[in-house]
């Protein structure tokens, strides 16, 4: 099996070598303690709405129709297509999240990832939901929700809203969601083998602090499913007090249904239960010598039928300090404007346009009166007298660019492009040209016919 990077063998913390020869026995711990030693398999998830074929050398990951192991660890900040959301780099065990939506037939609706930050997670459930549904994506560090913005808007389904939010404020949106992720902050036992410092850092006072950091999430998020809808807890880390615990606090809260998540026997996924409120319970480790995977815990519950529903309600005269909402002959211009086909609600935020789908407006509406909004839909640009200037989030987005002349660009070129380097091709059509590289959109030029200005993001560049 082709490894690119090995971690250098470092001593276990003693306490938890104790607790997983507790967990394993003496003869599998041996294999685990092999198994982190050796080094990680890189892994991607294709964006199934964009055009991408892989050429390097990869195998499928079993539980995922999208992710691919990688046979070598390519220089992704390199390759065009990823910054055009052709791709994700993901580990495979959190993939798994693909084979729960589809083999349990989660209905798709307004769903709530609520520590989403970088977005890998967001950017499976994005995709899930396609047009029938629309995702909150929240995370509480700043400057991480503005990495998960950034994820997002290259994923560019136009089906998510970016928040940058603190559990405890989406009170007000008890019984709201037909699903809500919490892949927890924890105490990170599943990346030893990545990442030394999870190893360092690792204690058991840690855990302590972890579980009661946990249970102060779940307890906000078990109240934010609607009666029927699921609630998803998974971490990176094997203990009990992060996993098993969380179930038994949440199923003695709340009141949830449990859900058995159908296996093949030779993904080597162990199931454990728990027994609680009467009923048992289900989750599901992956452990790194069984999985070809980091370690990970998933459970998945389903809220009872009988609790609460919050259905948004139409808001007669829409308010809000920084949003202004566009009535329907402002947006069948713009619809024929832009060349969309009305299915689209249009606001303002600043003078720059904003599109959702019209479908989830009031569910968006509630969101916005709330939370603290970092993104939306998908941001289209400026107007200017009669002119567009159009976004970068609308470049890279699935929404059609029909009003504009392409220009297909090499490799080579579209690095340059990337950089934010003078263009050297003289053979554009004049005014704004959508940069193309294996007919992915990457951005926007605009020829002045003296002139050619390379309008991709300065934060975004390459920088290598
Ligand atoms: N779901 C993400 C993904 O797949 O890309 C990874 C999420 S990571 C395991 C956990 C996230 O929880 C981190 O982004 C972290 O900033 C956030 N977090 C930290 N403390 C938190 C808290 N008290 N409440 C909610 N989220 C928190």
């Amino acid at each position: 099996m082709p490894y690119l990077y090995a971690m250098p063998e470092t001593k276990l913390p003693v306490a938890f070598e104790s607790q997983m020869l507790e967990l394993l026995g003496k003869a599998e711990f041996e294999q685990f303690r092999k198994a982190i030693n050796n080094t990680s398999r890189t892994s991607i998830r294709v964006n199934p709405s964009k055009t991408f074929s892989l050429s390097w050398p990869s195998t499928p990951i079993a539980w995922s129709k999208t992710g691919f192991f990688l046979e070598e660890r390519p220089a992704f900040t390199l390759d065009p297509s990823i910054h055009a959301g052709a791709y994700y780099v993901q580990e495979a065990s959190s993939m798994f999240i693909e084979h729960i939506l589809h083999s349990l037939h989660i209905p798709k609706g307004i769903y709530l990832d609520l520590a989403a930050a970088p977005g890998g997670k967001s950017t499976l459930l994005s995709s899930y939901l396609g047009d029938e549904g629309m995702l909150i994506a929240n995370e509480v560090i700043q400057p991480r929700a503005q990495i998960l913005k950034e994820n997002i808007i290259k994923w560019g389904l136009g089906n998510a809203v970016v928040t940058n939010n603190d559990p405890e404020h989406f009170g007000p949106l008890e019984g709201f969601f037909d699903l809500v992720l919490v892949d927890a902050p924890c105490s990170g036992e599943g990346m030893f083998r990545k990442d030394a410092q999870a190893r360092e850092e690792w204690s058991l006072d840690n855990v302590q602090l972890c579980s009661a950091r946990q249970k102060r999430i779940m307890d906000q998020a078990g109240a934010l499913v609607k009666a029927d809808g699921y609630l998803v807890y998974s971490t990176c880390t094997f203990n009990e007090q992060e996993n098993e615990d969380m179930i038994r606090f949440l199923t003695e809260e709340f009141s949830y249904e449990p859900v058995r998540i159908p296996l093949d026997a030779g993904w080597n996924i162990r199931e454990t239960s728990v027994d609680s409120d009467g009923k048992t319970f289900y989750g599901y480790r992956f452990f790194p010598h069984l999985v070809e995977g980091e370690g990970f815990f998933i459970t998945v519950l389903k809220r009872s039928a009988e609790a609460y529903i919050q259905e948004p309600k139409r808001v007669k005269d829409f308010k809000h300090p920084y949003l202004k909402e566009i009535w329907n002959r402002e947006s069948s211009v713009l619809d024929e404007e832009l060349g969309f086909d009305g299915s689209g609600k249009y606001y303002t935020l600043n003078d720059s346009y904003f599109r959702i789908s019209i479908d989830w407006n009031l569910h968006f509406q509630k969101i916005s009166q709330h939370m603290s909004l970092k993104y939306f839909g998908v941001e289209l640009g400026k107007k200017q007298k009669n002119d567009w200037i159009p976004s970068h989030e609308w470049a890279v987005s699935v929404l059609p660019k029909n009003n504009f002349p392409t220009h297909e660009l090499s490799e080579a070129e579209a690095v340059e492009f990337l950089r934010k380097n003078d263009l050297v091709t003289d053979n554009f059509s004049t005014g704004w040209v959508l940069m193309t590289y294996k007919n992915l959109p990457l951005g926007w030029i605009k020829n002045l016919g003296n002139r050619v200005n390379n309008y991709y993001p300065k934060e975004w560049r390459i920088r290598m």
